[in-house]
């Protein structure tokens, strides 16, 4: 990161957090907000989809999760299983996550050595815990969106990758615009016809 950026990532602190993050979810929140998997088959005016990537933290995550709920707000969650959460996660944390909203894969598979046995056997163990999995993203901007050049998704029982669903408009908190973070503040009003996917990393926030 540029030292332009480290500066204004301390001067934006005070913008990353779960009030802000509620008062987005406010203005928002007259519009049509789905999971990802809805976000195929919903047609309206303009529909929003939240996709969180949870690459690091899960606590936060949860946080973030609880203040949705509040508010009615149905939203995607993808569990990465590289991350150091991943494995000492009881299912009833992920089956929280799924309440109302959805859990979908992180794909972080270019770290794994036999990737095909490992997406099988994860997904039937998530799965058994009643996860109804579906949906993949991939993990940060390496080679992992390559293992669907050569797989289908169907083969795993999966449905769709997230960057295969149609929307117009995309934002991100890992993108920055003039050395900021993009934040949801920075959020044109949506337009008719608008089809938005919003993607939130939990552990850009804090409360
Ligand atoms: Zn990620």
């Amino acid at each position: 990161m540029n030292l332009l950026r480290r500066i204004n990532k301390i001067r934006d602190w005070d913008k990353f957090t779960l009030k802000r993050y509620g008062d987005f979810l406010d203005r928002i929140s007259k519009y049509n907000v789905v999971t990802c998997d809805m976000f195929r088959w919903v047609e309206d005016e303009v529909v929003i989809t939240i996709r969180h990537d949870i690459d690091r933290d899960l606590h936060r995550a949860i946080a973030m999760k609880e203040l949705e709920l509040s508010k009615g707000i149905h939203s995607s969650w993808f569990v990465l299983h590289s991350a150091s959460y991943y494995q000492m996660t009881p299912a009833r944390i992920y089956l929280y996550l799924q309440v109302g909203g959805e859990v979908g894969f992180h794909n972080d598979l270019q770290r794994v050595k036999n990737p095909e046995s490992f997406l099988i056997s994860e997904l039937y163990r998530l799965r058994s815990t009643g996860l109804e999995i579906i949906g993949t993203s991939a993990h940060g901007p390496g080679h992992n969106r390559d293992f669907w050049k050569t797989h289908d998704l169907e083969g795993f029982g999966l449905e769709y990758e997230i960057d295969t669903l149609e929307f117009n408009k995309y934002y991100a908190d890992h993108h920055f615009i003039d050395n900021h973070r993009w934040h949801p503040d920075m959020m044109p009003k949506p337009q008719p016809g608008d089809r938005i996917q919003i993607l939130i990393h939990p552990q850009w926030w804090h409360d």
